[in-house]
């Protein structure tokens, strides 16, 4: 890997790490000039035993950032008056510790059912667990104004180095059961802060989500030999009716059952379980096709449009190595230039989602998108 990593430790204890192109001259990294102070205990975890699902309270992020002016943004470079969340005078891509995080700082297992526990002893303390775990912000630039779509192919490479980078060492960590890397872009679903970043999250728990998708992977694999996602790819490839763009390593498509008004998944033509597994030749492959998918969501419309990017990795402790694949989810709630979906009785009380666009015309739209562009033109 050609990205360097120089690591410190800020005032409070946290962690952060810069991340550089080998290309690039060594940044001067600053000592953190904020008083030390303590991180707040972390929230708590309780178990949901009607759906056998972890909630994680954490009452201690309502006082979190919301919205800082440029002036105001803890994500920023750091100045002489104004020392922010990063001790430096300029950077690449920075990775920290949230300052307010849903899970964490400290670490450690959670029982995988309290059921039983709860059972024997109908008590509280069956149901609750310290929200262990660890979330972190990754900042794709140190330039306030902009989103991972004008990131040229460089910089978005270094930006999916420090997620591999990420993925295999949180996955090292005592309890960790999940590391979901993702970004969420736009105001309109409940962004804090305008600077172009994303965010990690290590769970000590498999997701809802995942323990859904990995138990179906799990289930083709053993019916029929062969992974799940390769038989959706060859589909969606066969088809093309779907196909949005297609690289050497990677195909971008609407899915065929696609519940939101715009949805595309990137999936890697080669069965890999997490970011860290791609190798260079798909790295660099990666950071052209992702940032070209962005640009042509964000083409749809005159202004850009919100915007979740999840990546769906493997479960540290996963059941079935040999049916898990690893892809990327773009969704977003834009039905059209000035609506949004909401989620409504169906979808949030059932999780049953009544699509208002067909797949095929959301790819063709995407297709039909010119991304000739020139910086801050869109
Ligand atoms: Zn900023």
């Amino acid at each position: 890997m050609s990205t360097r990593i120089q690591r410190r430790v800020l005032a409070d204890g946290r962690e952060i790490l810069f991340f550089q192109d080998a290309d690039s001259p060594v940044q001067t990294i600053a000592e953190d000039p904020r008083p030390a102070e303590q991180r707040p205990v972390g929230g708590q975890l309780r178990f949901d035993l009607l759906t056998g699902e972890w909630v994680a309270v954490a009452t201690h992020r309502q006082s979190r950032t919301h919205l800082p002016a440029a002036a105001e943004c803890p994500l920023c470079p750091s100045t002489p008056e104004r020392p922010t969340e990063v001790p430096a005078e300029d950077y690449e891509v920075v990775v920290f510790e949230n300052r307010f995080p849903s899970l964490g700082p400290k670490q450690g297992s959670v029982p995988a059912d309290p059921g039983p526990a709860f059972a024997e002893a109908a008590a509280e303390s069956a149901l609750t667990a310290p929200a262990h775990g660890r979330c972190e912000v990754v900042v794709f630039s140190s330039e306030h104004n902009g989103s991972f779509a004008d990131l040229d192919t460089r910089r978005a490479r270094t930006v999916i180095d420090a997620w591999a980078n990420r993925t295999a060492e949180l996955s090292e960590l005592p309890g960790i059961e999940q590391v979901f890397v993702f970004e969420n872009r736009g105001e309109e679903i409940g962004v804090t802060m305008n600077h172009p970043h994303g965010q990690i999250y290590a769970y000590p728990y498999v997701t809802p989500h995942t323990m859904v998708t990995s138990a179906r992977a799990v289930a083709h694999r053993r019916e029929t030999g062969r992974p799940l996602m390769g038989d959706i790819l060859s589909f969606e490839r066969t088809s093309g009716e779907r196909m949005v763009l297609e690289s050497a390593h990677f195909s971008a498509f609407v899915p065929y059952a696609a519940r939101w008004p715009i949805e595309v998944h990137i999936v890697p033509h080669r069965q890999v379980l997490g970011i860290d597994e791609l190798d260079e030749a798909e790295r660099d492959d990666l950071a052209r096709i992702y940032p070209e998918v962005l640009r042509r969501i964000d083409g749809l419309y005159p202004s850009p449009t919100p915007y979740i990017a999840a990546w769906h990795q493997a479960p540290v402790n996963c059941a079935d190595r040999s049916a898990e694949w690893m892809h990327l989810e773009i969704t977003s709630p834009r039905r059209a230039e000035d609506k949004l979906k909401f989620l409504a009785g169906s979808e949030a009380a059932m999780g049953a989602f009544v699509g208002d666009v067909s797949a095929e015309e959301t790819a063709a739209r995407l297709r039909a998108v010119s991304t000739v562009h020139e910086d801050g033109a869109r």
